[in-house]
């Protein structure tokens, strides 16, 4: 065989209009980058923010950072970093289903929880309260700041100089519209070549799967978090008709289902329902408000990715289940009472004496308020390296 018969793969350009919906994001409609770069020779726009997302320390520290259950709690728990990756995997599946930009879906589903600090929401809530009167602190708006900003693997740029479109789904699903850092990703281009019209400017589907894949990751991944670890016992959920119908139809296509697949069978039942009524429901909104363009998803008064009304009332079901019985579990909130302690003191041990701070963050001191500058630090952490820092500040007899 002679070289001239080698495959050649299409360039990135060729591949999206061979393979995308009309309403897909394109790169060639794309507000590119801050800090213009030259194209990669094979590696397409999408790609590369991806790529940058995955290679970022701030990535990796999502392996030791709490989900709902802290990290010590066993080995087989989601920590942040698994839910990413489940959240990503189900919007992949979810975007190549309706032909929109997989590379673009998965960049912004790999970067959605790389904001969040130690300790889940209640880690988040304790830096929100130590930073009141210096602006909070919000985990989308930090994931902003950290590839904006914070990370500092590339010579030519500060932070990762990933794509606007990457950096808007991040802003978008922030409730802080009005703060200028997520205000300015919120604004139609002028002049408003993919749509834009006051009032009615919504995320891309690329950013509106990621949502929604994320919500029925986490639904269908802390019930099953919670049976493993003892937090409920599984005959409970039969109470739940979003649980009890899954099980139904889990016995009518498996009716050997033993004990030692039920669990893992039912929560892939859950997943896989809602996925696909997902994809019918979504599929009819866009028959429905005959959308062809980029354009028409921008302009729509409301998002067009859902789950139909019958699913959506039995995963708020599921939903408030969660909210009773896990997330106010006495051992959850232990968790998140201890995580906000920590947090809360460090933060205000830092800002009492910075020099304890390492080198890397006294030097920005300088640049930025000391408040903004301990955040970022204590953000950053994990929740063993938080744990650790407590014992080392407060801890006599203990390595400093
Ligand atoms: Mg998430």
């Amino acid at each position: 065989m002679s070289a001239d018969n080698l495959f050649q793969p299409p360039d990135a350009l060729e591949r999206e209009d061979a393979t995308l919906a009309p309403y897909a994001m394109r790169t060639r409609d794309s507000r590119g980058r801050r800090h213009p770069e030259a194209p990669h020779p094979y590696r397409g726009l999408y790609q590369r923010d991806r790529d940058r997302i995955v290679h970022s320390t701030a990535f990796r520290r999502l392996m030791h950072k709490t989900q709902v259950l802290v990290s010590q709690t066993n080995d087989h728990h989601r920590t942040r970093l698994t839910h990413t990756l489940e959240v990503t995997q189900i919007s992949r599946t979810i975007a190549r289903q309706l032909g929109l930009n997989e590379d673009l879906t998965e960049a912004i589903a790999l970067l959605h929880d790389l904001g969040h600090p130690a300790f889940g929401h209640a880690g988040e809530e304790a830096l929100d309260e130590c930073m009141a009167g210096h602006q909070g602190f919000e985990h989308n708006r930090h994931a902003l700041r950290i590839v904006q900003t914070l990370e500092y693997r590339y010579a030519g740029f500060p932070g990762l100089n990933l794509s606007w479109e990457v950096l808007e789904a991040q802003a978008m699903h922030s409730k802080r519209r009005d703060d200028p850092e997520i205000k300015v990703f919120l604004t139609p281009p002028s002049p408003p070549s993919q749509g834009g019209a006051p009032g009615g400017w919504q995320p891309l589907l690329e950013a509106q799967i990621v949502d929604a894949a994320d919500s029925l990751a986490y639904n269908a991944h802390d019930v099953d978090d919670a049976l493993s670890v003892g937090l409920i016992p599984i005959a409970d959920l039969d109470a739940v008709p979003f649980w009890k119908e899954a099980v139904e139809r889990s016995r009518a296509k498996y009716p050997n289902l033993g004990p030692r697949q039920f669990q893992a069978t039912i929560i892939r039942a859950l997943i896989d329902w809602q996925v696909t009524d997902l994809l019918e429901h979504t599929r009819r909104n866009l028959r429905e408000h005959r959308v062809g363009a980029v354009a028409h998803v921008r302009r729509c008064p409301q998002g067009l990715v859902g789950l139909s009304p019958e699913v959506v009332r039995l995963k708020a079901g599921l939903e408030d289940f969660l909210r009773e019985r896990v997330y106010r579990h006495y051992r959850v909130m232990r968790m998140a009472a201890k995580g906000r302690r920590i947090l809360h003191a460090l933060f205000h041990e830092f800002l009492r004496l910075p020099d304890q701070l390492p080198e890397r963050y006294r030097e920005l001191l300088t640049v930025e308020a000391p408040q903004r500058i301990v955040c970022d630090y204590l953000a950053g952490m994990t929740d063993r390296f938080a744990q650790d820092e407590f014992l080392r500040l407060f801890q006599p007899y203990t390595l400093v």
